[in-house]
């Protein structure tokens, strides 16, 4: 799944080349791809002609766009989904699943998904803590890249969880945006393993690990994020290289780049974890 940096790209994008477009026509040409919009494809392309897109905006790894009739129009991009900007009569992609068509006879906005678990759906919108947030993204916490983040917040919640630290940077109602590369990539950095209890983490070590997470972000983001699938790319269908900057994700066996030992891989959640044996070592309660 695309984490904080790669959902940042396509917002960006959206931001630069849909905001302030009039949408005139919706064409859903796969109904699964709006399987989340429940009233159905009829419904969902007649209530996006002749809305205007105000605004792209993002929480943690959700992206949505801010409708001019107050709705807004959430895009999972699940594992493949990719939000392109293409040229009016350019050659449809194999997997277009929707198009809209704007005003200004502009480019369309595209979006294309080869695995279709992604999606697009209409969302109402509610007031949370002084944002506007569709009401499915309505529980998702604010990410550290956040400018009303509160660390100090987070770092009490995490501490006061009995699990995993690994788990806590996953679950998106503490801190959102983190999935697994970012928090092997944070958790390598101020040398933790991620079984290490929350509860036993110093608060100072504990907003050094959300520090090291923001910092890895960001470094992605700087370099157009992850392109560990080469299906998560830009608007305009490019990938990202921090992939040859991942210190131990995806790099097992390789040396350490601190200590040189084999970097090793382990199983967690249905998928691996992976971390330097001797900067990164078991806590003796994990078994
Ligand atoms: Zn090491």
């Amino acid at each position: 799944m695309p984490e904080l940096p790669e959902v940042e790209v396509v917002r960006r994008g959206l931001a630069d080349h849909a905001a302030g477009r009039v949408i005139t026509k919706a064409e859903v040409m796969h109904p699964r791809a709006v399987r989340r919009h429940v009233p159905g494809a009829r419904d969902f392309e007649a209530r996006l002609a002749g809305q205007r897109i105000d605004a792209a905006r993002r929480r943690g790894k959700y992206l949505w766009v801010e409708l001019s009739g107050g709705d807004a129009m959430i895009a999972h991009l699940g594992m493949s989904g990719q939000m392109l900007v293409r040229p009016v009569g350019a050659p449809d992609e194999k997997h277009l699943r929707v198009r809209l068509s704007f005003d200004d006879d502009g480019p369309e906005l595209r979006f294309v998904d080869q695995r279709t678990f992604g999606g697009l759906a209409l969302s109402d919108v509610v007031e949370v803590d002084g944002d506007r947030l569709p009401s499915p993204v309505a529980h998702i916490a604010r990410d550290p890249m956040d400018p009303a983040f509160d660390q100090a917040a987070v770092v009490q919640a995490m501490r006061r969880k009995h699990t995993d630290v690994k788990r806590a940077l996953l679950d998106q109602t503490l801190v959102s945006g983190i999935g697994n590369i970012y928090a092997d990539e944070a958790l390598w950095r101020v040398k933790l393993h991620w079984a290490r209890p929350t509860d036993r983490l110093t608060a100072p070590k504990t907003a050094a690990l959300l520090d090291a997470a923001a910092e890895v972000m960001n470094e992605a983001l700087a370099v157009g994020g992850t392109s560990f699938d080469a299906l998560y790319v830009n608007i305009n269908g490019q990938s990202g290289y921090f992939d040859r900057s991942l210190n131990v994700y995806g790099q097992e066996g390789k040396p350490c780049a601190r200590c040189g030992r084999p970097i090793r891989r382990e199983a967690f959640m249905n998928r691996s974890s992976f971390s330097c044996p001797r900067c990164q070592p078991r806590p003796a309660s994990a078994s």
